[in-house]
């Protein structure tokens, strides 16, 4: 004999009703029995409308109507119109006792246990009797049978306990004499020795059915769902979680009593003894093999098998210099919780005995911590022990597993993962079987730490990268354009899933928890939401995934006043925006901190020379010991640009004209012009090379005029440009004369840096530089005589995003 059990999703509506039919219809067996939930959400939709009846909201009527319609229209479509009327007539009528009992509620304006589970009862009874009959009318060979006739149990309303010597035997009586090959019945509901009607607690349909599977000595017991078999993790919050294939007995029941719904944790008790195998499996794909719980599968070596959460847990804690080294205090802490009625979910107590920490279900925190100051309101009021401390909202990880008891160092990996990903743990616990570690965090950030956590011990592989990235312009849709380019080459090769979360322009914003797709992004954020920063922050702090990147392709000196915010909150961050890191150095300093406070790196390669690996070679050359003593640089496209183009054929107006036509100087050519970028440059390569250096500390002769500086447009500076024609062609010829090229340099030596143009002679170094191209001198303690150096490109989109680029997956190696 084989008993199945279908839950809520499986026989929501008619269309999932005849999948189940299908699947009754292969059945080879003699004889099975098939358990079957209220239609999907019923089960709440009645308790909802008990609540509200018993709070006198009229409301409940609304609830009542829905479920009427819910049911009618399912035999309406389900039943053939010759045996509607019965089947009509019978429902109309138990709806008609479901409605009084809700109008008695509504009218005491109160609500016992007893009467909620006989509202709540009309789930399965309701399902069960359509779907019996329904088989009927298809030619299956099918009976219905009430549960209530079978399973015994007390009187504890809610969540009852089962008689199961009554039980058993009611069951076995039933089957041995049972005629039909298919035994329909309502799982969840039971019945009391007293006569009262009874349920086994929310999800307690896969109770029933394994009840039914152990009194009947089963072959095998079938667990129907929404999902194909038990997973890694909630497959709803972790996308990448796994089936797993083969569970044990042990393991299952911790994961289900961890979190993982789609097996209601009394469900293995009875089935355990008689080593009866459970499956769980789809019923949206019943090919699938699922997963198979059973005795001691070895797991393949695997050590963790899942992670599992519970929610809506609260921390109930005791401490206080009274309780050391008295005996007792346990005792008379968990007495007074088990007389309560309130079940323990985790314990944790710290080995100074200072103190006594529970994880209990939140709706059970108030009633504890009242029962626990009572009890102990003596040494309360003595001062030995602190009135309890509640924590409310938190949540359960748990990581699970038979073979975790053998292996060092799981528990280290889980916090440092956790740690890393900026979760706070609240509380820690092994189970004594070792086959649970458990960490209690705050609600906000279960998402991201079970998917941190799967990522760990499940896909070591492959490491998500989230990005969220302000500013779409020149570089930006570049950079995108390069993401999407090698996002498969990524994945391979470097085993990095990059995906852009997030983006926004100066106009619009907008965000897909899955990855905003980069072949339609321009359309995407064009559709978005009001461009708004401190809301894009906000947004990227709620939907607290882990590895989030902030990438900054904007020149805006607001937003790089944001970064500290997002380091803070462990979101790391890479510019091309030079502001930060040429700003105070305090605050320059104060981003490096946060930086490796918070695990966040920040990184702004593209600061200096875009994608010419500047600043990452210095920060290798720092690490392995070198020192740097000189830097001598071109740093600046823009100036390169206009001095290799400027001549006494043209006009220096003209040709810093064409430098801005072509996106060569910043929006503002002054600050090109000027030599100020050319400062925050030097500056920056100064800081990272360990100096303490301002802006203000760096000297700069400029070859502009004063007022050619002081202009207040772009306009007035051109204009100004002109004026001053003969200087700049006097600057040109002084230079050729002395068969000297122009180039804007900048040099650091001695703890003091400066700027400046300067007239560089045939055979130097620098006096080759051709086009924007960039180059970097670096005299070291090792490269004495000869420096380090490096050239090339150093301006343009294309190289700047690949630099933003390279930034991104030095953070993926990180
Ligand atoms: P049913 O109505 O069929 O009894 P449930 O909703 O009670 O279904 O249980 C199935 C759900 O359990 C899945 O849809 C999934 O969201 C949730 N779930 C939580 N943890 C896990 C897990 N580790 N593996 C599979 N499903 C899980
Ligand atoms: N209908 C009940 C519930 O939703 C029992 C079940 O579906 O297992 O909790
Ligand atoms: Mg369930």
């Amino acid at each position: 004999m084989k008993v199945l059990k279908f839950g809520g999703t499986s026989v929501a509506n008619p269309e999932n009703i005849n999948k189940v039919k299908s699947i009754l219809a292969q059945q080879k067996e003699q004889q099975i029995a098939v358990v079957v939930s209220a239609f999907g959400g019923v089960t709440d939709v009645l308790l909802n409308a008990s609540q509200a009846a018993s709070q006198q909201d009229i409301n409940y009527k609304n609830s009542l109507k829905a479920i009427e319609d819910r049911h009618i229209s399912a035999i309406r479509e389900l039943i053939p119109v010759k045996s509607q009327s019965a089947a009509l007539s019978k429902v109309k009528s138990e709806l008609n006792v479901l409605e009084t009992l809700l109008e008695g509620s509504f009218l005491i304006g109160e609500i016992t246990p007893k009467l909620s589970d006989k509202i709540v009862s009309y789930g399965e009874l309701l399902s069960s009797f359509i779907i019996s009959e329904f088989l009927k009318s298809e030619g299956l060979d099918a009976v219905y049978k009430d549960s209530r006739e079978l399973i015994k149990t007390d009187n504890h309303f809610g969540k009852a306990n089962v008689d199961f010597v009554t039980t058993n035997a009611n069951c076995k009586a039933y089957f041995e004499s049972a005629e039909h090959q298919i035994t329909l019945l309502p799982g969840f509901v039971a019945s009391s020795k007293s006569g009262n009607l009874t349920t086994l607690g929310r999800g307690g349909s896969d109770y029933t059915a394994a009840i039914i599977a152990a009194a009947v000595d089963a072959d095998m017991l079938e667990i129907w769902t929404d999902v194909s078999g038990m997973y890694t993790a909630n497959p709803k919050l972790v996308k990448q979680a796994k089936c797993v294939a083969h569970i044990s007995y042990q393991e299952a029941m911790e994961l289900s009593h961890f979190g993982a719904k789609v097996l209601y944790p009394p469900t293995i008790q009875p089935v355990l003894g008689r080593e009866i195998p459970i499956a769980i499996k789809n019923t949206f794909d019943p090919e699938n093999p699922g997963t198979l719980v059973a005795k001691n599968t070895n797991g393949n070596g695997k050590t963790v098998r899942g992670i599992s959460h519970v929610g809506n847990i609260s921390l109930l804690s005791l401490e206080g210099p009274g309780m050391i080294g008295i005996p007792g205090i346990s005792k008379r802490f968990f007495e007074t919780l088990s007389v309560k009625n309130i079940s323990i979910v985790l314990i944790t107590q710290a080995s100074s005995e200072h103190s006594i920490c529970v994880g209990i279900a939140d709706q059970d925190v108030d009633v504890a911590a009242e029962a626990v100051n009572e009890t102990f309101e003596f040494e309360i009021s003595t001062k030995k022990i602190k009135p309890v401390i509640v924590e409310k909202d938190l949540t359960i990880v748990a990581l699970v597993g038979d073979n975790m008891k053998s292996h060092q160092g799981l528990s280290g990996k889980m916090f440092s993962t956790l740690g890393k990903n900026n979760v706070n743990i609240r509380a820690i616990a092994q189970g004594a079987s070792e086959r649970n570690i458990s960490a209690v965090i705050k609600k906000e950030d279960v998402k991201k730490a079970l998917n941190s956590l799967h990522e760990t011990f499940f896909e070591e592989n492959i490491k998500q990268l989230n990005l969220f990235v302000m500013g779409v312009g020149n570089v930006g849709s570049k950079f995108l354009a390069q993401i999407r380019q090698q996002k498969k080459y990524l994945k391979e090769e470097l085993k990095l899933n990059v995906r852009v979360i997030g983006m926004s322009n100066s106009r619009t914003m907008a965000f897909d928890e899955n990855g905003i797709s980069l072949k339609d992004w321009e359309s995407i954020l064009e559709q978005g939401e009001p461009a708004d920063k401190q809301k894009f922050f906000d947004r990227i702090n709620t939907l607290n995934y882990r590895n989030s990147i902030f990438v900054d392709n904007t020149a805006s000196e607001e937003v790089s006043k944001s970064y500290a915010s997002y380091l803070k909150n462990s979101i790391s961050v890479v510019t091309c925006n030079k502001i930060a890191s040429s700003s105070d150095y305090a605050y320059y300093k104060e981003l490096k901190q946060l930086a490796k406070q918070y695990n966040a790196p920040y990184l702004f390669e593209t600061n200096v020379g875009a994608g010419l690996p500047i600043i990452d070679t210095l920060k290798h050359l720092i690490a392995s010991g070198d020192r740097v003593r000189k830097i001598q640089a071109v740093l600046s496209g823009s100036l390169n640009f206009v001095f290799n183009t400027f001549d006494d054929s043209t006009t220096f107006h003209d040709v810093v004209k064409q430098a801005q036509e072509q996106g060569y100087t910043e929006p503002d050519p002054t600050i090109d012009l000027s030599g100020v970028d050319v400062m925050r440059k030097i500056l920056i390569l100064a800081r990272e090379s360990g100096h303490q250096l301002d802006i203000d500390d760096i000297e700069n002769e400029s070859f502009l005029p004063k007022e050619s500086l002081d202009t207040d447009s772009n306009e007035a500076f051109f204009e100004s440009l002109k004026k001053y024609e003969d200087d700049f062609q006097k600057l040109y010829s002084d230079a050729a004369a002395k068969d000297c090229k122009l180039k804007y340099v900048a040099q650091f030596e001695d703890g003091k840096a400066k700027v400046g143009l300067q007239q560089i002679p045939k055979g130097h170094d620098f006096y080759n530089l051709e086009g924007s191209d960039n180059i970097v001198l670096f005299f070291t303690d090792r490269y004495v005589n000869q420096p380090l150096i490096i050239k090339g490109a150093g301006a343009g989109a294309d190289v700047t995003a690949s630099g933003i680029f390279a930034d991104i997956v030095r953070i993926g190696n990180f």
